[in-house]
This record gives C-alpha cells, sequence and structure tokens, in this order.
C-alpha cells in the first residue's frame, strides 16, 4: 500500500472484483497479487475507483494529520474553502462554518471562489485579445491530467492560467503575513495533485468528508453554532466565483467579463461525455470563436468523490444556485496578480503491439477465434482485445477473465468427478442430469452403463428414471437442506447417500457408494473430496464473485459432506440410521 498517493489500494480490503478496474476511465489499475493497485503515472485521480468499490478498499489519502501538526506547532494556517460548501453543508450559514473552521485553529476562512473570479477575469482577457479559434479552460485538476497525459494533442488549446485554486493561494500569499500556510478543502481528490507540487507554504488539500470527521473528533457541530454576522469570509465574500461548482459556472463568470460579443460557448462535464465531445476537435476549424468548459465529474464538482453530501444534483445545484450573489464585482483587488501557468506533464507512451502478439495473449486465455471473444466486460476491459493489451502491458492477469476461469474449473471439476471412486451425479431442479460419473452409471446396471458409454456425463437424461431413490433429490431441492449418509439396498448393493444443494433449490448433487463393495474405502471418498474442494474453492469463489453467486454456501454444503464421510469413516461399518 502506497499511502503517500493522492489515492491509493488498501490491499487487504481488496475483494478483486474489478469493479474499480471497469469504472476507472485511463485503466490506470494493475492487478499484482489479486489486488488492484493503482499506477499512479498513468491515475488522472478522478475518484471514480473510489465512488466504485464495494470494500472500501480505493481511497483518498487523508492530509488532517499534515495539517493538525502545523496548527498545533502555532503556525497561521488559513483555509480556502471550495465553493461546493452550498451543497455539501446544505442550509448551513456562512458564518456557522466560518466558527467551526476557526474553532479548529485555523485563523481565517476564505474561499476558492474568489480564485475563480480571477481565472474567469484572465480567460476574458485571453479570449479579447487572441485570434485563435477554439479555446479549452477547466478549473479541475483531472480534466489537465487526462489532456496532457492522454489528448496531447489538445493541449495546445488551453488557456495557459492556472487554476482557481492555485490563483487564489497566490492572492491570499499576496495579502498575508510571510510564512502563512494554506490548505483547502472541498469535493476533490485531484487538488491533492496541486498541493503536492506546490511550494512549502502549501500544507495539504483535504475533503469535505475529512472536515466532517474532523468536527466529529473535536466534538464541533457546524449547524449548532449561532449566526453570527461578524464571522466573514477572509478578506471578503466572493461573488459569481460561487457558481464554478456547477457545470456552466466558469462559462457563466467569463461572459460577464468578456468585451467580445459572438463568441460561442459550450459546457461538457464527465470525462465520458468529455472524450466523446472532444473526439476529432483537432480537424474542426470553425468561422468564430468557441470557448468549451471541461470538468469531469458530470455535474461539476457539487458530485466529485469527497463530498459526503449525496443528493440529487438538482437540489446540488439549487443550493449553490440560491446562496451565490452571481454579481461581477470589478472593483475587488484581484487582478494585478500573475496567473499565467506552465503545466509539465508529460504524455502517456502506450505499448503498441502487433496483431500476433494480441492473437497470443488471448490465446492465453482461451479464445483462439472471434466467437470465442464474448466482450462481456466481466474483467473490467470493454473487450478481450483490451484485455489481451492489458496482458501484454502487465496490468491485467489471466484469472481475470470469468469465461476462461469458468471453462477451467469446469475441466478441473470434470476431472475430479471421473477421478472420485464413488457415484458421483449432478442434476437441475427439472431432474435432468447435468453431470455424471462413470460409477454411478455402474451402480444402475449395464444399460444405465451403455447409454453412459454412447453419452459420458448422460448430461439431460431423466434422473427418476434411473435412481429409485429420486425423491432424495426432490427433497433437498424443496428444502435445500442435505441429506446425509441415507442407506439402503438396491440390485445386492448396499448403498451409501448423500444428497447435498449446490445452488438452493436450483442443482443437487449426490455421492453414492456401494459399501460391500471392498475396494471402494470412504477414505478414498473423503480425500478426492478434500481434492475437489481444496482445487476448487478459490477458483469457484472467485467466479462466484465475479457473477454475483454465493459460493461459500456451495463450499459449506460440500464441506458438511467431507464431514459425515469422515465421521462414518471413523465409525467403519458402524450402524447408521436409515432416513430414506
Ligand atoms: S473495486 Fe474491487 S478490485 Fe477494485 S479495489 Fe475495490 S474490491 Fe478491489
Ligand atoms: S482515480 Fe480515476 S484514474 Fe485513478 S485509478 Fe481511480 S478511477 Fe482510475
Ligand atoms: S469536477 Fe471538480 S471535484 Fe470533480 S475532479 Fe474535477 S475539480 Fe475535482
Amino acid at each position: 500500500m502506497n499511502e503517500l498517493k493522492p489515492i491509493y489500494t488498501k490491499k487487504a480490503d481488496c475483494q478483486d472484483c474489478y469493479k474499480c478496474v471497469r469504472e476507472c476511465p485511463v485503466k490506470a489499475i494493475k492487478i499484482e497479487d489479486n489486488s488492484a493497485c493503482i499506477v499512479d503515472e498513468l491515475c488522472i485521480h478522478c475518484g471514480k475507483c473510489v465512488l466504485v468499490c464495494p470494500s472500501g478498499a480505493k481511497k483518498i489519502r487523508n492530509d488532517v494529520a499534515k495539517v493538525r501538526q502545523a496548527i498545533d506547532m502555532g503556525r497561521n494556517v488559513i483555509l480556502s474553502v471550495a465553493p461546493s460548501w452550498r451543497a455539501e453543508f446544505v442550509q448551513l450559514h456562512s458564518s456557522q462554518l466560518i466558527s467551526a473552521i476557526k474553532k479548529l485553529g485555523f485563523s481565517q476562512v476564505s474561499e476558492t471562489a474568489i480564485g475563480a473570479q480571477m481565472v474567469s477575469k484572465g480567460v476574458a482577457d485571453l479570449i479579447d485579445s487572441s485570434d485563435n479559434k477554439i479555446f479549452l479552460s477547466t478549473a479541475c485538476p483531472t480534466v489537465v491530467e487526462m489532456m496532457y497525459k492522454y489528448y496531447p494533442k489538445f493541449v495546445a488549446y488551453f488557456t495557459p492560467l492556472v487554476s482557481p485554486l492555485a490563483a487564489h493561494v497566490k492572492y491570499l500569499a499576496s495579502i498575508s503575513a510571510p510564512n502563512t500556510q494554506f490548505a483547502f478543502v472541498g469535493p476533490c481528490a485531484a487538488k491533492k495533485i496541486e498541493f503536492d507540487l506546490f511550494n512549502e507554504n502549501i500544507l495539504a488539500a483535504l475533503t469535505f468528508e475529512n472536515l466532517h470527521k474532523w468536527f466529529e473528533e473535536s466534538n464541533i457541530d457546524p449547524y449548532a453554532l449561532d449566526p453570527d454576522s461578524s464571522e466573514t469570509f477572509y478578506p471578503f465574500d466572493s461573488s459569481d466565483g460561487g457558481l464554478y461548482p456547477i457545470d456552466g459556472g466558469m462559462i457563466s463568470g467569463i461572459k460577464g467579463r468578456l468585451q467580445k460579443q459572438n463568441v460561442e460557448f459550450m459546457c461538457f462535464s464527465g470525462i465520458k461525455a468529455i472524450i466523446a465531445a472532444m473526439g476529432d476537435l483537432d480537424k474542426f476549424s470553425p468561422n468564430r470563436q468557441i470557448f468549451i468548459e471541461l470538468l469531469a465529474c458530470g455535474g461539476g464538482c457539487v458530485n466529485g468523490p469527497g463530498m459526503r453530501h449525496k443528493e440529487s444534483t438538482v437540489l446540488k445545484r439549487d443550493n449553490v444556485y440560491s446562496n451565490v450573489v452571481n454579481t461581477i464585482d470589478f472593483d475587488k483587488p484581484l487582478y494585478g496578480i500573475n496567473i499565467g501557468a506552465e503545466i509539465q506533464i508529460k504524455p502517456i507512451i502506450s505499448g503498441v503491439y502487433s496483431e500476433p502478439m494480441i492473437r497470443s495473449a488471448l490465446q492465453r486465455v482461451g479464445k483462439s477465434s472471434l466467437k470465442d471473444e464474448l466482450n462481456c466486460g466481466s474483467c473490467g476491459y470493454d473487450s478481450c482485445r483490451d484485455f489481451a493489451v492489458a496482458l501484454l502491458n502487465g496490468k491485467a492477469m489471466e484469472n481475470m477473465c470469468a469465461s476462461y476461469m469458468r471453462k477451467l474449473a469446469s475441466k478441473k471439476a470434470n476431472a475430479l468427478i471421473k477421478a472420485m471412486p464413488a457415484g458421483v451425479v449432478i442434476a437441475d431442479s427439472a431432474m435432468r442430469i447435468i453431470e455424471c460419473n462413470k460409477h454411478f452409471a455402474s451402480i444402475f446396471g449395464s444399460e444405465i452403463e451403455m447409454i453412459f458409454e454412447a453419452t459420458p456425463g448422460l448430461e439431460g437424461a431423466m434422473l427418476n428414471k434411473i435412481v429409485p431413490f429420486y425423491k432424495l433429490f426432490q427433497k433437498v431441492l424443496v428444502t435445500g437442506e442435505d441429506l446425509v449418509d441415507s442407506e439402503m439396498d438396491y440390485n445386492n448393493h448396499r448403498l451409501n447417500i448423500s444428497v447435498f444443494s449446490i445452488e438452493r433449490n436450483q442443482v443437487v448433487g449426490a455421492v453414492i457408494q456401494d459399501i460391500r463393495v471392498p475396494h471402494v474405502r470412504r477414505e478414498q471418498v473423503v480425500k478426492r473430496v478434500e481434492e475437489v474442494i481444496k482445487l476448487n474453492l478459490e477458483t469457484v469463489q472467485k467466479i462466484a464473485y465475479l457473477l454475483g453467486e454465493n459460493a461459500s454456501e456451495t463450499e459449506i454444503r460440500l464441506n458438511n459432506v467431507l464431514e459425515a464421510f469422515k465421521e462414518t469413516a471413523e465409525v467403519d461399518n458402524g450402524v447408521h440410521t436409515e432416513n430414506i
């Protein structure tokens, strides 16, 4: 586990379900020792994996300790609060939030939205002074990383300005005492990257989730504090910059400051929407100027991964709109500060693989023709070919392919069933045989044995036409309860029968032994069943997890059968209760 990275995996909690692989827009996840680890160089810190991980194994680094330490050492620390606070602390008066944050030890609380207003002004000035036709801009570090790493051909369209957060910190530094330090709180995991790259005056970026926990640990309830008109944001309240956390908010601020007419504005939020929108932008030469705003989270930062408050985007937007003073305030002394940016993020060079290499990778997971390529997505990749490429570049492992694992498990199970020194049969709820071995067929006479020779496994044959004690199977199918160690005489055989539920009410199995045949020993059966369990446990559980089935129950039932056989093996020819 690398806790120093902004987003990381707690390996012990990973259930290798590949949900994060599926959701990761840039496939920055590598499977190592059956855990889904993030390759930080490939990651764009969108936090999608954190939101979808069912076991909480994906984490956003918590930097509260770093900030607390600075406060405890008596440092002057100002907190920059993202404008999405209005959607996170619903119906909380700004003075209540400021008072609560100051109780944690911060000297001042300021709105990142002030930096957003600086950026709006900077972008408007750029458009006014340029003949360029296309401008891309974003307040979102994830979009910046995504474009620089994966779509470098669009980088030339970006407005070369720092983010609202960086602009805000520059402004605060210009009006604060030397050695003042700054921290940020907001809905975003990617902001940590910005802070990691800044100078020593920048402490850390926290999430709203971190702030809630910090309040709780300190027994501070912002809602319980009295509104206090003397508590205001430092050095003043923001205005239209407060709209930045909703898509289109940046456009609103630029429009209000732009001199030119006839500029067309577009906004795309959500990574998939951005990728779809950008496709062939480089081939587009419009006859007018176009400005495009981009945000990685669908609907904007109000849906960021660090938000605790989960409500509909409509309500979040309403909370922002109805609490922002949407005026362009030109009087504030924000605009003399240089907010030009030089971004140094290198593009990712992807491996290029020849067709024969891809084909050979596909064969590693049993896909030798096009019809074998199911493109089911259970591995986390959109297609079998994408998965093959991930195998080649070392990000994926063969056992991520559910269809391959299922075939493998089925082959193993068939081999083991064949090798068992007792009759084994598996049937479905309609009493159709799914699988049986030769020992089973031989117990029921030469005719059944001949049919078995023609149709190995007797797949589809009706169990109730072959087995006189088929009611045992029906009983287990109905009740879901195992029937272990029933005994009966049949055709000069003394049969010991254990029927067990494999999939409750759906699939039933049985182990049948002729206990008069001397070479059939219970110890052998116990050993074989143990082998079945041992060899299949990992595979069965993995497949079942991928397919959402309950494998552990099946395993418990098999173990019950095994235990029963063990007990009777110890008694060896002891008296058994008839329960047919
Ligand atoms: S989503 Fe699944 S594979 Fe990814 S970290 Fe969480 S448990 Fe592991
Ligand atoms: S944060 Fe985003 S880019 Fe990084 S691994 Fe998670 S889903 Fe992928
Ligand atoms: S949209 Fe906002 S919250 Fe989401 S990644 Fe971008 S900056 Fe962070």
